[in-house]
């Protein structure tokens, strides 16, 4: 199976109340290929400019991820700095220079028109819809993953490309400005009535909720002692929880609960280490590893 995923690929600042890290490689797709890339095959759809690295390129080639998608434009590769406060939590952005992301029209390989498993990873709506557009066939699974600034300022556009997806990824803060409601159980049926069958509420060190019309499901987050940099969390996850599902093709309630553990588990290695480093040095194996420890944490008698 295989996953076409289209996001940012950018060149991170990041400052945490322990240390800070300059040009690191991050963006959405990044993010997302490097998880998703142990579970199925990775399409990757983005921009960058001349002066990315050919090592940052080996790097993504090297893990599987199929780079035909990548197009380099004449100027700088879409930059974020970004700042984590002493909860870990909040976080504020100081700078995002677009440069080539700015006139970036995702063009798909033809090979990648019939994926099975489509990533909106997060980037102006109205290119997540221009993808939906050069699909040939509809995809077995769409998911989208969007944020506060698309849904404050390009809310028709999001809506427009909402109703066509059958998963949302939001985190908390999202889920409640997208919905208008305050209680995220509520915010989740809100959004679930705007068009995805399936509603993911990601909660950073809280975990994340599952929602499926009046089925729930809550994985926690995997309890860490070592959080170096929580950036990429969202879209690892993510790249877990659908790389899960295009391994196994089951897309059953009791299947996603599954993925949504694998989606934790991604999440939890990106946050020990800066950038990429961690989710693009671990194998299989601890992937595994951490899901029994998972199991372990959760596993209570009824
Ligand atoms: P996450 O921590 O999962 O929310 O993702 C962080 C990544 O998103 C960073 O590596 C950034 O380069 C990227 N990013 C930040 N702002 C934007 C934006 N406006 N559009 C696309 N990607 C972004």
């Amino acid at each position: 199976m295989s996953i076409l995923t289209v996001g940012s690929v950018a060149y991170d600042d990041i400052i945490t109340p322990f240390d800070s890290r300059e040009r690191s490689l991050g963006g959405s797709a990044t993010y997302f290929g490097l998880a998703a890339q142990h579970f199925a095959s990775v399409n990757l759809v983005a921009v960058v400019g001349e002066d990315f690295n050919l090592a940052d390129e080996e790097l993504l080639a090297n893990k599987g991820v199929d780079l035909t998608g990548l197009e380099k434009v004449e100027g700088k590769t879409f930059y974020w700095k970004g700042e984590y406060m002493a909860n870990w939590n909040d976080r504020v952005t100081h700078d995002t220079q677009l440069n080539v992301f700015e006139h970036f029209k995702p063009k798909l390989p033809d090979n990648y028109r019939d994926c099975e498993y489509l990533f909106l990873g997060n980037i102006h709506p109205s290119l997540q819809g221009d993808v939906l557009r050069q699909m040939s066939t509809r995809p077995k699974i769409t998911a989208l993953d969007t944020m506060n600034l698309w849904i404050q300022h390009t809310r028709t556009d999001l809506l427009e490309v909402i109703k066509q997806v059958d998963i949302l990824l939001v985190n908390d803060s999202e889920a409640m400005m997208l919905s208008g409601q305050m209680q995220l159980v509520e915010a989740a049926k809100t959004i679930g009535r705007m068009g995805p069958s399936t509603v993911i509420i990601k909660q950073g060190e809280h975990g994340a909720l599952l929602i499926q019309g009046e089925r729930l499901f809550s994985v926690p987050a995997y309890p860490l002692c070592n959080v170096v940099d929580p950036t990429g969390a969202g879209d690892t996850f993510a790249g877990g929880f659908l790389g899960y599902l295009a391994k196994t093709g089951d897309h059953s309630f009791e299947n996603m609960r599954r993925a949504l553990v694998y989606g934790s588990v991604m999440g939890s290695f990106t946050v020990e280490s800066f950038s990429i480093d961690r989710c693009a040095a671990i194998g299989l194996e601890d992937i595994e590893k951490r899901y029994a420890a998972f199991v372990e944490l959760t596993h209570f008698l009824a």
